[in-house]
Parts: C-alpha cells; sequence; structure tokens
C-alpha cells in the first residue's frame, strides 16, 4: 500500500452508484450487467499484469444535483450498451436509463486482490466477483463512454514524494495529524475494549502514513454518500485530516452514546428475561403440582365472569377499559393487584342478580312473625301493614322502618323474619361506632388498602341486589374530622338519589333503589333528624318479667336446646327455675342475657348427656356403636340385658338413619335432666340480684331511688346526697353531663329557697342551710355517663331527705323534671322506667302527673302490681316519698 502506483493516463472505468470507494478501501463486488463483465474481464482477467480499473461515483438523477463536480452526460450515455452493471446492489436501475447520469469528477484507482470467475447456469452467462482495493486518487480528464464500458484520461492527484516531505513540515498539518492520532486512538481503544480484540488495529497507526489512514478510517464507518465524496475530493491531505478527525470523532461520539443506551436496554432486557424465566420455570413446576391456577388463565376467567355479571353498559364500558390495563401490566407490576381486586368486586357485585320474590302470603307471614315472636302485637301488626303495602305495590317506596329499643327485645330477628316473609336474603350491617364516612362509601382506589364501605361490601357477600338490609344501630353512628357518616345514609336511604349511590371506591354509580332498608337503634334521639324524617320509627319497649318468662319457654328454651344437640328428652328447665332466672340472675329490658344464661345451663347439661354415655358404654349397655349392624331381635334381647328399661323395638327399615336410632336408645334408656336450684347455682354461681338491694341501701336519709332511660332501656339510679364541713359548695360525682349538674343546681336552689317553709336546718336554728357545710352528691355506678334532666325530682327528694334526716321509702322510685319554681315536667320513656322498677322489686313509683297518658303502654299486669303516683309540683313528690307525707307537713301539723 505503500509503494507508490504508477498511474496509466487512460483507465477503464467501473462506475459506483451512490457509492465511494476511498484509498485503502477493500470491496467485494459481483459483476453481472455486460458492461462491467466485460471491463473486468478485459482490464484485470486477460491481463498478465496487474491491471487497474478506476471507480467513479455516479449520483443518481434523483438524487441532489447541487454537487458542482459532477459531470453530466446526455441519453447517449445512459443508453444501454453503456450502462455500468456493477455488483447487483450497485446496478444502474431501468428508470436511470432515460434520466440524465452524474458522473463524479474525481475517481480512485483500484486493483483487484482477488478475480474468481463463474457461468452461470443454463443461461451460460458469464460473471465475475472482485475483491477490489482502492489504492489513489485521480482527477477525470476526459471520459469517454463510446465502447462496451467506458474508459476515461486521468491524471494524478495525489502527492509526490518530495511534495510529502514539505508538507509533513508544516505546522498545521503537525497540528492536525497529532489530533487525527488522538482521536483515532481512543477510537480504537474503544473498539478494541468491545470486541476484546487484540492491539493489532494500534499497530496500523504507526506504520502507514497518516494521510492515507485517514482514508482506511473513513472508509469503514457508514456515512452518508455525500460525506464519502467531500473525503474522496479531500486531496488536499491537511483538508483529509481535517475531515477525518470530524468524522472519526463522530463516530467515536455515536459509539459511545449507543454503548450507554445498550447498557441501559440491556439493564431492563435482563431484569425482565431473569423475571421471565423464573416465571417459566414457576409454570413448570405449578404444572407439575397440578396447580393451573396460571396468571392469563386467572384474567382470562375474570373476563369472564366480568361478562355474565351484567353490568349497566356504563360501568361495562369503565370495566372494560380497567381489564385493557391489568392485561398490560405484569402481576408484579406496582398496581396489579389493586386493579385486579378491584375488578373482582366489579364482576362479583350482584348488578341484575336478585332473589325471586315469591308472591307473598300476609297469613303465612303474620304465621311466621307470631310463631318467632312472642307478643309485640302492635309491632307486628304494624309489619304486617308494610308488607301488605308492598304485596299491592311492589315498587312502593315506603318508609324505612327503624325499630327502637333495648338490647335484646327482637329488633334482628324481626328484621330477618320481614327477609323471610318476603323470600329475601337478608343481611345485616353494623353501624355502631363508624365514625368514617369513608366505612359507608369507601376510600377512593387512589388510598394504600382502599376498601368499599360496607353496604357495597355487604352486597357483595349476599350477591343479591334486592336484600334486606339491616342498618344495625344506626343511632351509634357519630361524625368527626373523616366525615358524617350519617350524610351518606341519607343518601343511601333517599329514594330519589339511591338509584346511582356512589362509592368512592367503585367510583361508578350502583342502584340500591331494589335493597329494603331496615334501621335498629337502641334510642331515636341521636339519630339526626334529617334521617330520622326518612325512617318510621317502631319502639320495643322491654319486656315484663311474665312476658319474658313466656318468650322464654315457648323460643328460647327450645332454640338453646337444638343449638346444643339436646332437647327436653335430655333437659328440662322448669318455669319457676326461668323466673329465678329473670328476677336474680337478669336484670335486663330484652332477653339476651336469659338467653345466655340458658345456653349456659344447655352446656352443662350437655356435658353431664355426654359423660352418661360414656358411662353407659362403658356399663355395656348398647348406644349408638354399631347400631346399625344390630338386628331386631339381636335389639331385643341387649335391651332386655339392660334391665330395667321399658323396651322398644326399633324396625331397621329403610329410612331410618343412624341417628334416628341412636337417639331412640337413648330416649329409652335415660331419663331427662331437670334443672334445680342446685344446678342453677353450680352453673350460673350465686344469684347477682335480690329484692333487698334496694332497701338496704336507702336506709340511709339522703340516697333516693331514681329512674333513668338508657340505651339498654330503664334502669334505676340511685342517688346520694351527704354534707360534711365547709364552704358552702355543691360537689357532683359519677360522670354527669351539663343538663344533669344543672338539674342538681336546680333542685338545691330550690331546697334552699323553700328550706323555712320545709322546715329545713331551722331544726338545728340555721339561717342558712349551706352555712359551714358542703353538699356532695354521687350518682353511683360512678364509671357510666349520665345525662339529662329526668333526676330533678329525685335530686330534690334526696336533698330533703339529707336536711331533714328522714330516710326516704325503700319501695318508691321516682322520675320527672322540675323548675326552678318546683313544677314538676313530664320526662321519657315511661314505660321503660315502670317496668325498671318493677323488675328492681319496687312498688311504688312517682311520675309527672302529665306522663298519665304513657301508662297505657304498660303492660296491665305490671300497673296491677305497683301503685303509681302523680306529681304536679315537687310537694307532691315529696308527699308520696316519705312515710307519712312531706316532712314539712309534719311540722305544719306540729
Ligand atoms: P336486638 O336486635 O333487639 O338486640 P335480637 O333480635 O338479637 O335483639 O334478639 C335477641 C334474642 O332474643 C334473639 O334470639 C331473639 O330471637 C330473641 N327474642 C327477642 N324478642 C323475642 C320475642 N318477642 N319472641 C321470641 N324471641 C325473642
Amino acid at each position: 500500500m505503500a509503494e507508490p502506483v504508477e498511474l496509466p493516463s487512460r483507465i477503464g472505468i467501473l462506475p459506483f452508484r451512490n457509492k465511494v470507494l476511498l484509498p485503502g478501501a477493500i470491496i467485494r463486488i459481483r459483476c453481472t450487467s455486460p458492461s462491467s463483465v466485460k471491463l473486468v474481464e478485459q482490464e484485470l482477467w486477460q491481463r498478465e499484469e496487474k491491471g487497474l480499473i478506476g471507480i467513479l461515483p455516479v449520483r443518481d438523477a434523483a438524487e441532489t444535483l447541487s454537487v458542482g463536480s459532477m459531470l453530466t452526460q446526455g441519453t447517449d450515455l445512459g443508453s444501454s450498451k453503456n450502462q455500468t452493471g456493477l455488483s447487483d446492489s450497485h446496478k444502474l436501475d431501468g428508470k436511470s436509463q432515460q434520466e440524465p447520469i452524474h458522473w463524479h469528477t474525481r475517481g480512485v484507482a483500484a486493483r483487484a486482490l482477488h478475480l474468481s470467475r463463474g457461468v452461470e447456469k443454463p443461461s451460460g452467462r458469464v460473471t465475475y466477483t472482485v475483491v477490489l482495493e482502492g489504492l489513489c486518487r485521480f482527477s477525470v480528464l476526459e471520459l469517454s463512454t463510446k465502447g462496451t464500458y467506458s474508459t476515461a484520461r486521468i491524471s494524478p492527484l495525489d502527492m509526490t514524494k518530495a511534495e510529502m516531505e514539505r508538507v509533513e513540515q508544516d505546522p498545521d498539518f503537525i497540528a492536525l495529524s497529532r489530533q487525527f492520532k488522538v482521536t483515532a486512538m481512543e477510537l480504537i481503544s474503544v473498539l478494541e475494549q468491545k470486541q476484546k480484540t487484540g492491539g493489532r488495529t494500534k499497530v496500523l497507526l504507526e506504520t502507514v502514513p497518516l494521510h492515507k489512514l485517514a482514508d482506511i478510517f473513513v472508509a469503514s464507518f457508514e456515512i452518508s454518500f455525500e460525506e464519502q465524496l467531500s473525503m474522496l475530493d479531500a486531496v488536499d491531505v491537511k483538508v483529509r485530516l481535517l475531515k477525518a478527525t470530524e468524522l472519526v470523532d463522530r463516530h467515536l461520539q455515536s459509539i459511545r452514546v449507543a454503548e450507554k443506551i445498550t447498557k441501559k436496554v440491556e439493564g431492563q432486557l435482563s431484569k425482565s428475561q431473569k423475571e421471565y424465566l423464573l416465571r417459566q420455570q414457576m409454570r413448570a413446576i405449578k404444572e407439575e403440582l397440578g396447580d393451573n391456577d396460571d396468571e392469563d388463565d386467572d384474567v382470562a376467567g375474570l373476563e369472564r365472569k366480568m361478562q355474565s355479571a351484567g353490568m349497566p353498559p356504563n360501568v361495562w364500558k369503565h370495566a372494560q377499559r380497567e381489564l385493557r390495563r391489568l392485561k398490560k401490566m405484569q402481576p408484579q407490576q406496582p398496581g396489579y393487584n389493586s386493579s385486579r381486586v378491584y375488578l373482582e368486586l366489579l364482576a362479583d357485585l350482584p348488578w341484575q342478580t336478585s332473589s325471586e320474590e315469591v308472591e307473598m302470603d300476609l297469613k303465612a307471614a303474620k304465621e311466621r312473625l307470631d310463631s318467632d315472636h312472642y307478643g309485640l302485637e302492635k309491632v307486628k301488626q304494624r309489619i304486617i301493614e308494610y308488607l301488605a303495602v308492598r304485596k299491592l305495590k311492589p315498587d312502593a317506596r315506603g318508609p324505612v322502618l327503624c325499630f327502637v329499643g333495648p338490647p335484646g327485645v327482637g329488633k334482628t330477628s324481626l328484621a330477618s323474619s320481614i327477609a323471610a316473609a318476603l323470600g329475601r336474603k337478608f343481611v345485616r350491617i353494623s353501624l355502631g361506632g363508624v365514625k368514617d364516612e369513608a366505612d359507608i362509601r369507601g376510600h377512593r382506589r387512589t388510598y394504600i388498602g382502599s376498601m368499599p364501605g360496607r353496604l357495597i361490601d355487604g352486597l357483595k357477600k349476599v350477591a343479591v341486589c334486592n336484600p334486606v338490609m339491616l342498618l344495625d344501630e344506626i343511632d351509634k353512628t357519630g361524625s368527626d374530622v373523616r366525615g358524617d357518616p350519617a350524610s351518606a345514609l341519607l343518601e343511601v336511604l333517599d329514594p330519589e338519589q339511591n338509584k346511582t349511590f356512589n362509592d368512592h371506591y367503585l367510583n361508578v354509580p350502583y342502584d340500591l333503589s331494589k335493597v329494603i332498608f331496615v334501621a335498629t337503634a337502641n334510642r331515636a334521639q341521636p339519630i339526626p333528624p334529617p334521617l330520622l324524617d326518612r325512617m318510621e320509627v317502631i319502639e320495643l319497649p322491654g319486656y315484663t318479667p311474665e312476658e319474658k318468662l313466656r318468650i322464654a319457654m315457648r323460643h328460647l328454651i327450645p332454640r338453646v336446646l337444638d343449638q346444643h344437640g339436646l332437647n327436653s328428652e335430655y333437659l328440662k328447665v322448669p318455669e319457676a327455675i326461668v323466673k329465678v332466672i329473670i328476677e336474680r340472675y337478669t336484670r335486663e329490658a330484652g332477653v339476651r342475657n336469659l338467653e345466655r344464661n340458658l345456653a349456659a345451663l344447655a352446656r352443662a347439661a350437655a356435658v353431664r348427656v355426654a359423660e352418661q354415655e360414656q358411662d353407659r358404654d362403658r356399663d355395656g349397655v348398647a348406644l349408638n356403636k354399631d347400631v346399625q349392624q344390630i338386628s331386631s331381635p339381636l335389639l331385643e334381647s341387649r335391651l332386655a340385658e339392660g334391665g330395667g328399661v321399658e323396651m322398644e323395638v326399633i324396625p331397621m327399615a329403610m329410612g331410618v338413619n343412624n341417628h334416628e336410632i341412636s337417639s331412640a336408645f337413648r330416649r329409652v334408656i335415660m331419663s331427662p335432666l331437670i334443672v334445680d336450684d342446685e344446678m342453677l347455682e353450680k352453673v350460673l354461681g350465686p344469684p347477682k340480684y335480690d329484692d333487698k338491694e334496694t332497701a338496704e341501701r336507702v336506709s340511709t336519709p339522703g340516697v333516693c331511688v331514681g329512674l333513668v332511660w338508657t340505651s339498654f332501656g330503664g334502669e334505676v339510679q340511685f342517688v346520694e346526697a351527704t354534707s360534711m364541713v365547709g364552704k358552702g359548695d355543691l360537689h357532683l360525682t359519677g360522670q354527669l353531663g351539663d343538663v344533669i349538674k344543672e338539674s342538681a343546681q336546680i333542685a338545691l336552689t330550690w331546697v334552699r329557697a323553700r328550706a323555712a317553709e320545709l322546715n329545713l336546718g331551722c331544726a338545728q336554728g340555721e339561717g342558712n342551710l349551706l352555712e359551714g357545710r358542703d353538699i356532695h352528691i354521687h350518682f353511683p355506678a360512678g364509671a357510666v355517663p349520665k345525662d339529662g334532666p329526668s333526676a330533678g325530682v329525685t335530686l330534690v327528694t334526696s336533698l330533703v331527705s339529707l336536711f331533714s334526716r328522714r330516710r326516704v321509702r325503700s319501695d318508691t322510685a321516682m322520675t320527672g323534671e322540675i323548675t326552678l319554681r318546683g313544677l314538676v315536667l313530664p320526662v321519657g320513656g315511661i314505660k321503660d322506667k315502670v317496668l325498671a322498677a318493677h323488675r328492681n322489686g319496687l312498688k311504688r313509683v312517682i311520675l309527672p302527673e302529665r306522663n298519665l297518658k304513657d301508662l297505657v303502654e304498660v303492660p296491665p299486669a305490671v300497673l296491677a302490681s305497683m301503685e303509681i303516683l302523680l306529681a304536679k309540683r315537687m310537694e307532691d313528690v315529696l308527699e308520696h316519698a316519705f312515710e307519712g307525707g312531706c316532712p314539712w307537713r309534719q311540722h305544719s301539723k306540729l
């Protein structure tokens, strides 16, 4: 390469279309067209000595013509005989035959490094494959296209040795050379690093003159035709070095950028490839285990489920969008799971599924209500009315029934009876303690761990869109910073709005209008008025002991026995015992504790029955073991062997199962267990309440029995007042609210104002009742918060008792609000309060006169056993509360 090339003055020309062969570059071409074959044959193949050909770039006519150094030849040049075929890729196409061809004015002389001749079969056409090496630049002086191939008269462009030596002294050249060398070096090391080749290329830098190396370097890059041409035109070595440096540098940069990108992509690729591999392995393991919950199948399954969910069109569209998103995600991607869970919910929700509403039989419904619940006539009547309206007009927007009453009075079981009567499913949603609106409406899906609200959740569980939904303890919802659940409930209960109930999590409207809502509450008062306005309150006051007894005998005992796998053959609870449980072990408005105590007895009985069975087994008496193998005669003899027992032959006929046989056996062998006082005390412990309690507590002056109303129904509330040396202060304890504290102030003021009249304190000759004394009033059960105005009369009575040092009657309880002037105002919950007094063994109840009308609610049996005393003024209360009448009367009598 280094030796000087002797260029002939005329040279055969091989045109290169849109391509340049630079000196030093090596290229392999295949010649197939007649002209190129001829050229190679004559100039290279047939020559003894090594021939040269000139490679001249030609530009497509379609390419821009702005490059000045191009020769444009007329159509004669483009005639078919002048067409110069190159390798197939460089062939001039048919189109350009008519178009002018632009020959570049500078070319490169090339020699063949390798030549091979081939004959195509069957046409017999000769082709040549040539490996050419570019040698040196020349300039075309004159181009002739007359022969089979073009020839040109040329002159060399490369510098002579002397010229070259001169240039090498040029400081510019030296600087440029150095620059080029540095850049080239850099490129080489980058490439070597990449390809891990040895330092072969570096040797080139030392041995080949730089201006030649410039060509070689550039020839090896993929650069545009224009750039190749300008490199060819860079005859001046300084220009050439500059150009080459620029190109090498650019190439270097592009390699670096590409490397950076590859590195990035490679990192990602290897990660996802790793995941893919692991997943494949997991799939294989699962297949091996026969565990076919494949993700793809899962998503397909989900899609099928969604399709059959019967979503409304707008929801369906929304769900589809979400599903598409899910399909694009990898299961490990964040958000995949939440998206899935969400779609599962959409697919599971009962959009259309409903329980078939059976033709309602009002008579059957009434029978059912009666058989499930004792008493409650008014309530049952109202439920029947409600059902009747629904029967006549199924889509009627009736009011929402709200059962209000203490715990254990049957609110929940009434609601479930409604569902049974309508043939609908029943779902209970507990609202007790719900303070967050999100509990009703759900959290938006943007929150981590977001969930749908309780309503949607409940609907998903029952899987029908028309259940009877019990909103339990609706009075126990509260509001705080997290929103107001009551306002969300308003929307739920409003027939206008609940067609498009918006759960934040669900984010698509859900139609709640088919749901029948029933609510329960312990008290109506805490329910926000707008909510209460949408409901019809049905009060269920507590039961009297007689009612409880009936409920226990008819409903609770059979149910409890059944729940424990027993029946009356094993355990009998006599009425007298139930009465004791009601009076001594429970003091409640409802029957929940009663049921609990009965269940405790049933458990104890179950243990005993099981033990007895074991004993008998051990004694050799056949019980239910291998019963099936015992045929009737054998059975007879065995029973006879058992001795002393009545014989009953059990036919081993079809349809008589093991269970029946074994229970028949037991029936014969065992006598029922009857609960007596001893067993009662053993199981339930000593009695919790007795009648003497009140009498004992009221045995000192200053103590008085009031009646209050709590969420557990009516209760007896003691009030204790005492005085000690002090500065005339009033101390109040027992977790009291503001209203009750004010009542205490009013009571004290009233008593002080009437002190002389009542002859209080005068006994001691004191003008001021509080002179040198502090008063302390305490409401026992100190841990239970208390509030309300109805303790007014009780407070006054206990103060009068304290100051007069006279005991209040221990059989008397009272309730009523007082005014400053001593009027007694009516209060609420009269029935519950009277029942509570009755429960606690009190015989007399003092009530505000204006509460007379409320007494109709009190069961007659209770009224008959109690003395009800009505009071208009405080004086009336005092008159009734003390033995022998009001203290002041006594004094005035004197
Ligand atoms: P609530 O919802 O009012 O707190 P439940 O409905 O849970 O009370 O009733 C508690 C238990 O008492 C249930 O087993 C219920 O069947 C029973 N019960 C309550 N009242 C009656 C009644 N009048 N007749 C029969 N069982 C009753």
